[in-house]
């Protein structure tokens, strides 16, 4: 049997940005994905937005892995050239009731060491946008956009330069511990079997029934999965925005947010909408929604403006009752398995936080 040191399941951002870490730190690193192509799950179907650190509770995986990964994110961006804009993003509270709860909002993103909020008044963020309708803002002028494909192809390429290598159309579909290591096996159209001294589950969607199949790790340790899809409408054209707008977050998710893409486009979404399985069809019937949504703060959108664009699928570990659950990594120090670590959960702000979500889990196998 041929042996790796590392091997991590998933080529999406964050098996991406785990296995550029670790190769960085001198591992010899092979990467599994299922598909045929690297960064066709989740990461390909989200906001694509940098996100500042606002929201997550103070303390949380998510809140120190957001404010981190969104700083070592946009210094990477520099550095290799990724399309990207810290084009700033506006919370609207539509009502004086949501207005009241911009305070919170403000000391929650203070708590997770994002200083730079500012209170706007209604008419300062009309000034901003006039377009707007709101009865009051805050300004984030540290929450970006970027390219996310562009930003996998850069991991993919430090990943490659530095010996790492990818294998596509390679499912794990079982892990058996050894006397030392791991016992991987493969299937797809040329299945095979790897041992290595440590193994990642970084499968996005498939990281909860992955976990199911890993020989030795006790079933209470695996979290149940659910999955809240997230439907996103376009507009043709531009929008007249030039700032990412989101109202006040709702519970299970941030709200109908206005997303502009890097070529000037505009879309909005996600919605929350909890599915038996993923499945990637936008419903027109839901429009309706995002008309009543969206007009709450562009009150001229248009009649029938709203075309389908795509959807994706939060990979929930709690069900819809709970409305707040952290990143999980769980590493030896859970299950006592060396060398192995499964990543559950990985929602919004992955994206934002893959760096420093990648430096943790090479912390743990360090
Ligand atoms: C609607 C939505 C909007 C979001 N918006 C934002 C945002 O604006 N900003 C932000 O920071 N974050 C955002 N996120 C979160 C972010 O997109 C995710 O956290 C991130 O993309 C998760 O990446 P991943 O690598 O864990 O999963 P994925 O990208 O799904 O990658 C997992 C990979 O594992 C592969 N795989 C599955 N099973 C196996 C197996 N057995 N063997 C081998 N490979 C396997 C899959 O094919 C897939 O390629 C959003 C998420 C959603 C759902």
């Amino acid at each position: 049997m041929e042996s790796v040191d590392v091997i991590v399941a998933g080529a999406g951002v964050i098996g991406l940005a785990i296995a550029r870490q670790l190769a960085l730190a001198g591992r010899e690193v092979l990467l599994l994905e299922a598909e045929g192509a690297i960064g066709t799950g989740i990461s390909s179907r989200n906001s694509e937005v940098i996100h500042a650190g606002i929201y997550y509770p103070p303390g949380s995986l998510m809140a120190r892995c957001c404010v981190a990964g969104r700083r070592a994110l946009y210094a990477y961006c520099r550095e290799k050239g990724i399309a990207h804009a810290a084009c700033g993003k506006l919370i609207v509270a539509g009502t004086a009731e949501e207005a009241a709860r911009l305070g919170a909002i403000a000391a929650r993103a203070a708590a997770n060491g994002v200083h730079d909020l500012r209170r706007l008044s209604a008419a300062e963020a009309r000034a901003m946008e006039p377009a707007l309708r709101c009865s009051g803002a805050l300004l984030s002028p540290a929450t970006g956009i970027i390219d996310s494909h562009g930003y996998m192809l850069a991991l993919q390429g430090d990943l490659e330069a530095t010996g790492g290598m990818i294998a596509l159309h390679s499912p794990v579909e079982r892990v058996a511990p050894m006397a030392e290591g791991f016992k991987v096996s493969t299937g797809g159209a040329a299945p095979c079997t790897l041992g290595c001294r440590a193994f990642i589950n970084a499968a996005g969607l498939g990281a909860v029934p992955l976990a199911r199949r890993i020989a030795s790790l006790a079933p209470a340790l695996v979290p149940p999965a659910y999955f809240a899809k997230g439907s996103y409408f376009a507009i043709s054209g531009r929008a007249p925005f030039t700032r990412l707008i989101y109202p006040v977050p709702v519970p299970g998710g941030l709200g109908v947010h206005l997303t502009l893409d890097l070529g000037g486009g505009a879309r909005f979404g996600p919605d929350v909408e909890w599915v038996e399985r993923p499945d990637y069809a936008v419903s027109p019937a839901r429009a309706e929604g995002f008309y009543a949504a969206i007009r709450k703060y562009w009150p001229d959108l248009a009649d029938g403006a709203l075309h389908p664009a795509y959807a994706g699928i939060r990979p929930k570990i709690v069900p819809p009752a709970i409305a707040v659950q952290d990143f999980v990594i769980q590493g030896p120090h859970s299950h006592g398995l060396a060398g192995l670590v499964n990543l559950f959960g990985i929602e919004s702000p992955g994206l934002t936080a893959s760096l420093a979500l990648a430096e943790a889990v090479a912390g743990m196998l360090a």
